[in-house]
């Protein structure tokens, strides 16, 4: 067993049921908060309201997981099952607390409302768990360590859920796993290279424990993530600053940008800095290029998108397989627009295809799987890897 390793179990019918709409929410959120203290969710389950059944998950949990976060079931109502169903799995008796009852009934007394009898099972805690206090509503939580391991029970309300696991067992946790204090990301964004290849390169990399390296894909592009556990902000860029200074000189060509950078406004600056008029033709793409591209900014008049028509017309015209097909386009695209530049995008059924020319140099790929069994994010983004790379180049050329 990993010590940074959680699961969650979501419980409740409603998640189940074919009739319901209710999306486990909670778990995604959780899966969030977990990932920035360092812990990694490995598992979630998810299950009905039912003792056996949450005893048995809870069961298989302990043997894999040191973090177990339960979400649902603790309600006054026969169907919430979480207090008997973890003092089962721990076996542990379940025990009445005063103290838990006459705080239920105080805000019982405070919302003005009258505390039925079934109030008293919300009182009822596995023999030695700690209630965790809901600010926002009556049901309390709760936690208990077993064997090594910790299990945090929250509501299913998303809200008190929410409130409990910010206030409560985020700062439990952080103090129970030894978190350190400052844990820091980078995300290295590159394109027009493979994941595979990247891997190839940095592979050594990822076997690192702190600061860790890993490898996200899509859509053309692959994130490098790097994160680092340190005590001082200082000290975790220095861990981070060292290895992305390994990962840039053997990739660094690849790399487009750093966080939230998107491929399309890298792809923007480079035809700004090329100061090169572009031309852009896209065909059975939906239109993906030109509505990414419109998220980045352009100077007036360099970036120009041909009609389908026109498209349609020279494709009509050209001859031979998709890949010198796109080719031509480019070409033609080039010279009947008057423009420096240009980046032609087919995506076909089976396969695609996509080509970038500056007049001097032309660049051209094929794929044989096209939008049968890809989105059109997908040929659009190799495409605008191609004409990133291609007007990069021209602008180191001329520097
Ligand atoms: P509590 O422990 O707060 O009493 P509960 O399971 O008894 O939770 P429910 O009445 O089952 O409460 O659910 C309360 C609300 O929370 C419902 O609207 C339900 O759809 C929602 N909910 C429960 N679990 C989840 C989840 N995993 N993700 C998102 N919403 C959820
Ligand atoms: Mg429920």
């Amino acid at each position: 067993m990993q010590p940074f390793h959680a699961e969650i179990i979501a419980i409740g019918e409603e998640l189940l049921s074919s009739e319901s709409e209710t999306l486990d929410t909670n778990s995604v959120y959780i899966t969030q908060q977990l990932g920035a203290l360092g812990v990694r969710v490995i598992y979630k389950t998810t299950v009905g309201d039912d003792e056996a059944r949450i005893t048995e998950v809870l069961r298989i949990a302990l043997q894999r997981v040191p973090i177990i976060i339960t979400t649902g079931g603790l309600g006054p109502t026969v169907d919430d099952m979480t207090r008997q169903a973890v003092a089962r799995a721990i076996e542990r008796p379940l025990v009445f607390q005063q103290t838990l009852l006459d705080e239920i009934a105080a805000k019982f007394a405070r919302f003005n409302v009258r505390m039925s009898a079934n109030n008293r099972a919300q009182a009822m805690l596995p023999e030695g768990a700690v209630a965790i206090n809901n600010p926002t509503g009556t049901a309390p939580g709760f936690y208990v360590i077993h064997e090594g391991a910790i299990i945090i029970c929250l509501p299913g309300v998303p809200r008190e859920m929410k409130a409990m696991l910010e206030q409560s067992a985020l700062p439990l946790l952080r103090q129970w796993i030894g978190a350190p204090r400052v844990i820091k990301t980078r995300v290295l964004r590159t394109a027009g290279i493979g994941e595979s290849h990247i891997d190839e390169q940095i592979g050594h990399l990822e076997r690192l424990s702190n600061p860790t390296v890993g490898l996200n894909a899509h859509a053309g592009q692959t994130d490098i993530r790097i994160t680092a556990r340190a005590e001082s902000e200082a000290e975790a860029e220095a861990l981070i600053a060292s290895v992305e200074a390994e990962i840039r000189a053997k990739i660094g060509d690849y790399i487009f940008g750093v966080g939230k950078e998107t491929l399309e406004q890298a792809f923007a600056d480079a035809v700004r800095r090329s100061g090169l008029r572009v031309v852009i033709g896209e065909l059975y793409t939906g239109g993906m290029l030109q509505r990414r591209l419109s998220k980045a900014t352009f100077a007036d008049g360099v970036l120009r998108f041909a009609e389908q028509g026109v498209l349609e017309r020279l494709r009509s015209q050209m001859q031979g397989d998709l890949r010198v097909v796109s080719e031509q386009m480019a070409a033609a695209l080039r010279l009947e627009h008057g423009v420096d530049a240009a980046l032609v995008v087919i995506a076909e059924a089976e396969s695609s295809a996509m080509a970038a020319t500056d007049g001097l140099e032309l660049r051209s790929r094929a794929y044989f799987y096209g939008t049968d069994m890809t989105t059109p994010e997908v040929p659009s983004g190799w495409a605008l890897s191609m004409g990133w790379h291609l007007l990069k180049r021209r602008v180191s050329a001329q520097t």
